[in-house]
């Protein structure tokens, strides 16, 4: 691919808060985007040069969308492999489809990361009702059970646990093909934001700690308080993952932290975003290059930029649903960095917004 060259074209798959803040990334660095969405109100439309509505199905649609870009990436990973492959014939797609395959089915993830030597939960694949009944006697219960595809936010999965009945169980995932996975018994959960170029260039932000609420994430903070050898062994874990995929762009990999007496602290692989991520927010205000424009340079062909933090410690919150509200109060606080993605209505768990907070000391 040819390096972009200022003035040229990015299209982004997606219209979510994602796409809006790599479009104005992307503006930063005097490039043009056109966001492809289905949804009329999508975030993005607000601050891209053009953009489509359109379905993620619709190939003449998309064919239109490819002739007018340079390079066309995607803000989430549920992107039909098919549309994006169409795509691939017209444009170039960054990242490529291994990763998308790779991601979007739970299954094909876990045995991927198995290939590379990367641990992960125990699982089993399920794909009815009879397979669950044997795969709960191989992982016992507690377990969970998971879709292969289209689960996000805690979606898609259901908790198995000593009285649960199995076949009401699969049925309420719709029947669909499942993997069952043990329970991992995590201290922490963090996630390594990286990013990767055409020539193999690779560099990572600071292992990042994240706190979930109802499955949603709602803070992130960054140094996680992980030993410096487990931070290093997060790290390793995502280049191996970046490598192997031939990855360009920047990709998010959530992991559990597990505490073992003998050996300390080890990361279990959960989960692979081939996108930016939301736990890679913080970079927006405390880093030298954000991960949005990381990406955007990524896929340019451009050098990546510095990862280094600013201050001890940077701190994100999700303005989730009705939080949002509290906004004023947000501006007014002194070193509050305020980001509003311009959703409306604030419904419960939506993701409105966010604010980052810089430490000059590291807090517990
Ligand atoms: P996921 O949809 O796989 O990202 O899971 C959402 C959240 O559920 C994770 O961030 C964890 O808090 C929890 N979770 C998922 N899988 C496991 C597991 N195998 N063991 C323990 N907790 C899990």
């Amino acid at each position: 691919m040819p390096h972009l060259q200022p003035g040229a074209t990015i299209g982004i798959l997606g219209g979510g808060q994602l796409g809006r803040m790599l479009a104005m990334a992307a503006a930063r660095l005097g490039l043009k985007t056109h966001v492809y969405a289905p949804e009329a109100d999508s975030p993005a439309f607000d601050v891209a040069a053009v953009h489509t509505v359109g379905s993620f199905d619709d190939a003449d649609a998309l064919a239109d969308f490819a002739e007018n870009v340079d390079v066309a990436t995607y803000e989430f990973e549920n992107v039909p492999a098919g549309s994006v492959a169409v795509l691939a014939q017209l444009c170039p797609v960054r990242p490529g489809p291994a990763a998308l395959e790779a991601s979007q089915d739970r299954l094909a993830e876990k045995e991927f990361l198995a290939s590379l030597g990367i641990e992960t939960a125990a699982f089993v694949s399920v794909e009815d009702a009879g397979a669950l009944i044997r795969a709960v006697a191989k992982l016992g219960r507690p377990s969970i059970l998971k879709t292969r595809r289209f689960g996000y936010d805690g979606k898609g999965q259901i908790a198995i646990r000593e009285g649960s009945d199995l076949a009401a169980s699969f049925r309420s995932l719709g029947g669909a093909p499942a993997i069952l996975e043990s329970v991992v018994p995590f201290a922490k959960e963090i996630s390594v934001i990286a990013a990767r170029t055409l020539d193999g260039s690779f560099a990572a932000y600071d292992a990042t700690e994240n706190v979930h609420v109802n499955h949603i994430l709602s803070t992130s903070r960054a140094p996680a308080a992980v030993d410096p050898a487990c931070a290093a062994a997060a790290v390793a874990a995502a280049r191996k993952i970046a490598e192997a995929l031939e990855y360009v762009g920047v990709i998010g990999v959530e992991m559990f932290v597990v505490e073992e007496s003998a050996t300390g602290q080890k990361i279990v692989v959960n989960e692979i975003a081939p996108r930016v991520h939301n736990s890679g927010h913080w970079t927006l205000d405390g880093a030298v290059c954000s991960q949005f424009e990381q990406h955007i340079r990524a896929i340019a062909g451009w050098p990546l930029g510095s990862t280094a933090r600013h201050g001890a410690m940077v701190r994100m919150h999700n303005l989730l649903g009705d939080e949002v509200h509290t906004f004023a109060a947000l501006l007014a606080e002194p070193g509050a960095c305020v980001h509003l993605y311009g959703k409306t209505p604030a419904r419960p768990g939506r993701k409105m917004g966010h604010v980052t907070r810089i430490f000059s000391k590291y807090q517990a």
